[in-house]
């Protein structure tokens, strides 16, 4: 079991998972500037909000929405529905990167409170 997740990490080489070590200082560059690419394709509507609920799987090919890399079959590969323009558009994430857009788009939200205004009262102030 060890022997395999360990080989998996190292076919990666990519560090897109923050689940599979400890939450470093070296990974926060390549994130931070993920993370600003991605509030901004959020400002622009150019990306929905992060989806509450995905499902999880190893990847079959689909092209992550955030970094736009194939999700490989040794990679986590989130699929998410959300609601688009009258339909429902399914879109893939890496774990790492579904991460990324969660952040941002938490952080979009707290700038931009009224963005949201009408959709739903889930929030208990
Ligand atoms: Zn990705």
């Amino acid at each position: 079991m060890l022997r395999t997740s360990r080989s998996l990490i190292a076919v990666n080489r990519r560090r897109l998972n923050p689940y599979w070590g400890v939450s470093g200082s070296s990974d926060d560059d390549v994130h931070g500037a993920l993370l600003k690419s991605v509030q901004e394709r959020l400002e622009c509507r150019a990306l929905p909000s992060a989806p509450d609920k995905v499902w999880v799987g190893n990847g079959t090919g689909q092209t992550c929405i955030i970094c736009t890399k194939t999700i490989y079959s040794d990679e986590i590969e989130n699929e998410a529905v959300v609601p688009g323009d009258g339909v429902a558009i399914t879109l893939w994430a890496h774990l790492g990167c579904l991460d990324v857009w969660r952040r941002a788009t938490r952080a979009h939200k707290s700038e931009c409170p009224s963005s949201e205004a009408g959709s739903s009262n889930d929030h208990p102030a």
